[in-house]
């Protein structure tokens, strides 16, 4: 059977946001409307030479910003071959020492490099290209945390009317610091965190982000049992559409900063309209900015609710 491998490309006013197939890790490429390009994490070091070849293969040669959530291997191993591989111009990450040799060879590459070093905490906001904004929701300046998890980078991206928020592996813990903060966390895309373990993504923190698409990294059959069922049964409690690396590969979001369209290499999958979320009739806006793709790629209005969408799992 021949296997069709759709690239896609990057055009001038678009922005694409490419959750890649990195196993059982993470790695986000945000492609901006004025053509910056943000890499969000890189995956295990295994996954190194395929993330590469996923950036070549889109004529990418220079990254204007790394974030690095957090010291886990899962995050920065492939980041490795991202500083060996590309032209990186900055690169943020939060101000915790880890005692990793994989660490150590990150904080190395990031030296050599030469890219300008950012320290990751709260309210950094990047001005990389005018027509989005960035922001850093986590962590909190000065804030001794418990794990490495809980220094996860948490960033919040708008374009237009639409919201993605990104999580790293970030945990219950700093949902609730975020709650607290009362930061508004209402995104229309969650990038879920730690891979849709159950120790984080509580119905506190789903309600407040109230996105209509959940999209989980997480690798097959790995051995922390990602994502947990209970995370699988929160976000399907709160009508979230499911999308994951493992069952549909990469996974890439598309938007002109009014419609989100949901992609994988098999073509559409989804398409968010949120022209309809200004709309003041609330019932209106929970229904009716939702369409699904039929197999001939034709856009279905859901007019009965969005309870009967298949989230492919
Ligand atoms: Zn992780």
């Amino acid at each position: 059977m021949a296997i069709f491998f759709l690239l896609i490309f990057y055009t001038q006013g678009e922005l694409l946001v490419h959750f890649i197939d990195v196993g059982q890790g993470e790695a986000i490429l945000i492609q901006t409307p004025n053509a910056k390009n943000i890499l969000i994490d890189g995956g295990t070091k295994k996954y190194g030479p395929s993330l590469v070849k996923y950036l070549s293969d889109l004529k990418i040669t220079d990254i204007d910003l790394i974030i690095a959530t957090h010291p886990h291997e899962d995050h920065i191993g492939g980041l490795l071959a991202v500083f060996d591989n590309l032209a990186v111009k900055n690169v943020c990450y939060p101000a915790k020492a880890h005692t990793s040799v994989t660490f150590e060879q990150f904080i190395n590459k990031v030296n050599q490099s030469g890219a300008k070093r950012i320290k990751a905490v709260k309210g950094k906001i990047f001005s990389l290209d005018p027509d989005i904004e960035l922001v850093i929701l986590s962590p909190f300046e000065g804030t001794n945390y418990d794990s490495l998890n809980h220094y996860s980078v948490v960033t919040k991206l708008t374009y237009g009317s639409i919201n993605v928020l990104f999580t790293g592996d970030c945990e219950i813990e700093n949902e609730k610091m975020l709650l607290e903060d009362q930061v508004n966390l209402q995104a229309d895309v969650l990038n879920v965190a730690h891979h849709g373990s159950s120790t984080s993504s509580s119905a506190e923190f789903l309600r407040a982000v109230s996105p209509l698409v959940a999209i989980i990294s997480v690798g097959k059959d790995n051995p922390y049992q990602h994502p947990h069922q209970d995370v699988l049964n929160r976000l399907k409690e709160h009508n979230i559409a499911i999308y994951r690396t493992d069952l549909q590969g990469n996974i890439i979001l598309k938007s002109d900063g009014k419609c989100i369209y949901i992609l994988n290499q098999e073509g559409y999958l989804e398409i968010l309209d949120t022209n309809l979320k200004q709309d003041t009739d609330e019932k209106y806006q929970q229904e009716y900015y939702r369409y699904l793709f039929d197999q001939d790629k034709k856009a279905i209005l859901h007019k009965e609710g969005i309870e009967y969408i298949q989230p492919n799992l």
